[in-house]
């Protein structure tokens, strides 16, 4: 392991333990004392042997095993104290840690918050903590006795016959060598590969199962989770890799810290002479050591383990810190005049983290309030990427993007969100009753004004069906919804909230036909006299926007109306021409 990087994570961790810091320091002083005093029935054991081989005083050998027990009990509860310590200790790392990044998390860019994201900072939060808990709790007071019961051994080894002794630790040696190249650079590397493509691994698996009956539900097939087989693939090549890299060394590290008894009998035979008559020293001697030896193997075993469970502290500390790091989108408290809700995109370019092309170049828009909009254009053209920047999702790092004269940037978060509100293509609904999903938006609202924004939103065919109407909790006793009916819960959501701008992503891409006609009435009724942009591959919703702004390759190619647009022969009438000939394709089909 790294030193400088050992440094740093212990600096982190006692951040984390405050206080409690000393408890760790207690914890493993303890844990090594009980290391040493475990040693000490070992002498008790030459002892006993050396009084058995002579042949005399039987009464020395019941006290020294009365003796032994004591100690043994002695050291257990030094053991088990050092435990108490490092538990509690552990303990107030796991919450304090879990509570910075709650509160980090709720002040984190909304950006961050995408598909993949959401799943890795779910695993930081609950299994990065609970890795470093373990650790603490655990690992390191093992790792306390494993490393100081070789030393204490050493000791005892050498102390009775020092060129048997030492010849012992040959293997030994070499077999701590070969632990350490166990754990280099690129062990560690491999490590981390190996615990994202778990992670990975275990989130997907958690939608597979959560997703089961949607597939059954809605005749989708179980092709929809490719993702979960691509993540066992990879986890399956990973762990394949890591234990192929420590193929090698481990073979290396069991032989030599097995052969330590092949060496005693080399040792025995060099220097005590095969062909003489063994003095009872020397029987003595020998015997001690085919007791002792084999806990030589068994300690630096424990050492290796521990090895690898600092590695996995490491990456755990690492995931924290990366989350910890990310910088916050900066916020005021007062809030701002806004003249109106028309919205304004002056020049804005904007690049994703770690891209080379722009997904935005030099977008101009001006949006005047209460006018409804629609973005089109080709799949990576930059609609949502827009869409986003203006509900600061992210922050342009080019150019400014305006409600009502004033930058977004210089807009409360609180008064924005309450300025906007966003209908995405995969809405989700939690795991709390209709009610409460629905109130999210506005949690003061009362239950008459949740049912009269389900009305509005053509939900109430959803609610009846539903045993306990709108207290029935999504995701409990096999209440799911489909695609098209989460999509109208969500704008229900969407119409307490009531906000003057309104931004409808994909919003028809999960509809049935039967829904879609719904979601559209729905659609109509809350947008009434609100700033819409609506952003949608299905060209036939957007025909009746007061302006169409055709996008490609993240900068405006064509604005207008419908008329005007299809009567200008660009890109907006190949593409509407494409889509009615698709539609024309599909009737015919059903109908053939
Ligand atoms: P559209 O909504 O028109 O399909 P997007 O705004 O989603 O387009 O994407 C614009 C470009 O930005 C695409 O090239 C896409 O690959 C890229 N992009 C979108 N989201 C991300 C992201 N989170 N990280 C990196 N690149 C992204």
């Amino acid at each position: 392991m790294n030193k400088k990087m050992g440094k740093e994570h212990i600096k982190i961790i006692n951040q984390y333990a405050g206080s409690f810091s000393k408890l760790i320091l207690i914890g493993r002083i303890l844990a090594g004392i009980s290391a040493i005093i475990a040693l000490v029935p070992y002498y008790y054991l030459w002892k006993i042997i050396k009084i058995a081989t002579e042949g005399k005083n039987i009464q020395e050998i019941k006290s020294l095993s009365v003796y032994t027990v004591l100690v043994t009990i002695l050291a257990l509860l030094i053991y088990i104290i050092a435990l108490f310590c490092t538990h509690i200790a552990a303990f107030r790392i796991q919450a304090n840690m879990r509570t910075d990044l709650m509160r980090k998390i709720v002040k984190l860019p909304l950006g961050i918050f995408d598909d993949e994201g959401t799943g890795k900072i779910r695993r930081i939060v609950s299994d990065s903590t609970a890795a470093t808990e373990t650790f603490i709790a655990h690992n390191l007071p093992d790792k306390t006795v494993a490393s100081v019961t070789p030393i204490g051994l050493l000791f005892l080894i050498v102390a009775f016959n020092w060129k048997i002794g030492l010849f012992c630790m040959i293997p030994a040696l070499i077999g701590f060598v070969c632990m350490m190249s166990m754990m280099g650079k690129d062990m560690q590397e491999k490590m981390k590969e190996y615990q994202n493509s778990l992670g990975i691994m275990s989130s997907e698996a958690t939608e597979y199962v959560r997703g089961i009956p949607v597939v059954k539900t809605f005749g989708q097939t179980v092709h929809s989770f490719t993702r979960f087989k691509k993540a066992i693939d990879n986890y399956g090549k990973w762990t394949t890799d890591y234990t192929i890299m420590l193929r090698k060394p481990m073979i290396a590290f069991m032989s030599c810290i097995n052969s330590i008894f092949m060496f005693l009998v080399i040792a025995s035979y060099i220097f005590i002479g095969a062909d003489v008559v063994p003095k009872s020293a020397d029987i003595l001697n020998i015997m001690y050591y085919i007791i002792v030896t084999p806990l030589i193997t068994v300690a630096l075993t424990k050492v290796a383990y521990s090895g690898e469970a600092e590695m996995t502290l490491i990456d755990a500390v690492n995931r924290v810190k990366s989350i910890m790091e990310i910088k916050p989108l900066n916020d005021t408290d007062k809030n701002v005049e806004l003249k109106d809700y028309g919205v304004e995109f002056k020049n804005v370019s904007y690049a994703y983290e770690g891209s080379t092309r722009n997904a935005l170049n030099n977008l101009s828009v001006n949006i005047n309030e209460g006018e409804h909009v629609a973005f089109v254009g080709p799949s990576g053209s930059g609609k949502t990427t827009a869409c986003e920047l203006l509900a600061r999702f992210f922050d342009t790092k080019e150019g400014e993007i305006c409600i009502g004269g004033i930058n977004v940037k210089n807009i409360p978060d609180k008064q924005l969100m309450k300025s906007i509100s966003f209908v995405f293509q995969d809405s989700k609904l939690l795991k709390m009753s209709i009610l409460d999903n629905v109130r999210l938006s506005n949690p003061d609202a009362s239950e008459e004004e949740v049912l009269n924004a389900l009305k509005q939103a053509q939900c109430m065919d959803i609610i009846e069906k539903l045993p306990e109407g709108i207290h029935t909790m999504i995701g409990e006793k096999g209440t799911y919804l489909s695609g098209g009916e989460q999509q109208r819960i969500t704008i229900a959501r969407a119409i307490l909230k009531n906000a003057p701008i309104l931004i409808l992503d994909e919003a028809t891409a999960f509809a049935d036909p039967d829904n879609e006609s719904r979601v559209q009435q729905a659609f109509e009724k809350m947008s009434k006299g609100k700033t819409l942009i609506m952003i949608a591959h299905r060209l036939s919703t957007v025909s009746n926007a007061d302006k169409i702004f055709v996008m490609d390759k993240g900068a405006i190619v064509e604005e207008g109306s419908h008329t005007e647009l299809m009567s200008s022969n660009g890109l907006y009438k190949r593409m509407f021409d494409e889509y009615t000939r698709s539609i024309e394709w599909k009737v015919g089909a059903q109908n053939g």
